[in-house]
């Protein structure tokens, strides 16, 4: 039994983690997850920073870790305002 391989390969994958993010209630899931939409609110999920493009590591950001755009201030074209009429 070889098991010093799959060690690496979990470490790697732990270091690649991503989640997606949701702007309005900062409800985080996995990347992995097929989730696109926040169950509480119906908000498009961030996977990346809309200005820079890097991908969201930390499950409680709320600002972007690279430039520093706040998640929060974003304006989404969100299906959430026409559910709610
Ligand atoms: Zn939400
Ligand atoms: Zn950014």
């Amino acid at each position: 039994m070889e098991d010093s391989g799959d060690f690496w390969e979990r470490r790697r994958h732990a270091a690649t983690l991503r989640y997606r993010l949701c702007p309005s209630c900062f409800r985080a899931v996995p990347a992995s997850s097929s989730e696109r939409y926040c169950i509480n609110d119906g908000t498009w999920l961030l996977e990346f920073c809309p200005l820079c493009n890097s991908g969201i590591a930390n499950p409680y950001a709320r600002y972007c870790a690279t430039c520093g755009l706040e998640f929060a201030t974003l304006e989404q074209p969100s299906r959430a305002s026409e559910a709610r009429v």
